[in-house]
């Protein structure tokens, strides 16, 4: 296939690089001239500017992995009176966002999308950097039936499981959610690691009960927050991410903002919410978000003194 691939960071640029490896005709943009220069340095070639992407590959797919929905829908309409990808774009050509966004904005990104001509599909990813550089990442995918088969052969070159979670929007409502139990059973198992600290029960022994009982979870078994059970968890590497705590942080944002214009009462994915923004906005933002122990440690010490 003939793809631009729009937003060369830390997850797209792997990203691009593996389309490339699977034998995918790709040219690549990003506004940053350091992840530009990256993508050279990698092999990948560049266009001048999005637009000049889309018309270099004569793109059938466009992929945009970019930080925020503003980011996506400016890129998609044009900002500024400069025209965006969707007027570049041959008619039906297919536009996958695979950046991390509000369910809200990526139905807006599909209807601006089937508006100008075009079919489109949100496709969130998950794995992190390491998924994306051993395209093992997972893809939640919204849209059309016979958009996701078109799109699938170019997702398994990045992906290992991809799941097509329903219309316009979905794959987007899919991460979200799962998102909000990783946070909430994060911050429970942290809460029992150090509440069990207290009553004077080890690590090891709070672990190999729980992992094997009704506890048992992914912050647990694959992200376990003390140094010891789990050796690979980031806790054994002072907390370097992982999944950062901004990241985090991020998503519960998007999390908070569906909760609210949907009127659900998720009290707990709402604390999570205040949890981690507390959590980003201080030294956890670079750090794992399993981190989140060593505040609920501090915590309970200063209460208790
Ligand atoms: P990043 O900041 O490293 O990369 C995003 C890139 O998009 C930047 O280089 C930026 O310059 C570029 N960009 C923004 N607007 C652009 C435009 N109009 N045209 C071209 N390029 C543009 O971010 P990342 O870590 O690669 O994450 C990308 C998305 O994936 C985010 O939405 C994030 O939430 C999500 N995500 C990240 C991870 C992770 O571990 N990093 C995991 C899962 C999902």
């Amino acid at each position: 296939m003939r793809i631009a691939f729009l937003g060369l960071g830390h997850m797209g640029l792997p990203m691009a690089r593996n389309l490339a490896a699977a034998g995918h005709d790709v040219v690549g943009f990003d506004v940053f001239q350091g992840a530009m220069d990256a993508a050279t340095a990698a092999g990948l070639p560049v266009a001048e500017t999005g637009a000049a992407a889309v018309s270099a590959a004569r793109a059938e797919i466009v992929i945009t992995m970019f930080q925020s929905g503003k980011q996506v829908l400016d890129a998609y309409r044009g900002v500024d009176g400069a025209g965006g990808l969707l007027d570049v774009a041959e008619p039906g050509t297919l536009f996958i966002d695979s950046s991390t966004i509000a369910v809200d904005e990526a139905r807006a990104a599909h209807q601006l999308a089937e508006a100008a001509g075009h079919r489109s599909l949100d496709a969130p990813v998950s794995g992190g950097v390491v998924g994306a550089e051993n395209a093992t990442l997972a893809f939640m995918v919204g849209g059309r039936d016979e958009d996701f088969e078109a799109a699938r052969p170019v997702l398994e070159a990045m992906g290992r499981r991809i799941v097509h979670c329903g219309g316009a929007g979905l794959g987007q409502a899919a991460k979200v959610c799962n998102n909000m139990i990783l946070a909430v059973s994060q911050i429970a198992v942290a809460e029992a690691f150090v509440l069990g600290e207290r009553l004077g029960l080890s690590h090891q022994a709070l672990f190999d009960v729980a992992s094997n009982a009704s506890g048992q979870c992914w912050a647990l078994t694959t992200n376990c927050p003390v140094p010891g059970p789990v050796p690979t968890s980031p806790a054994n590497r002072d907390y370097q991410p992982g999944f950062a705590g901004a990241l985090m942080s991020k998503d519960l944002g998007l999390a908070e903002h569906a909760i609210v214009s949907t009127g659900v009462d998720a009290q707990m994915g709402m604390l999570a919410r205040r949890i981690y923004q507390e959590f980003a906005d201080g030294a956890g933002a670079g750090q794992d978000f399993s981190g989140i122990i060593n505040t609920i440690r501090d915590e309970s010490a200063r209460g208790a003194a």
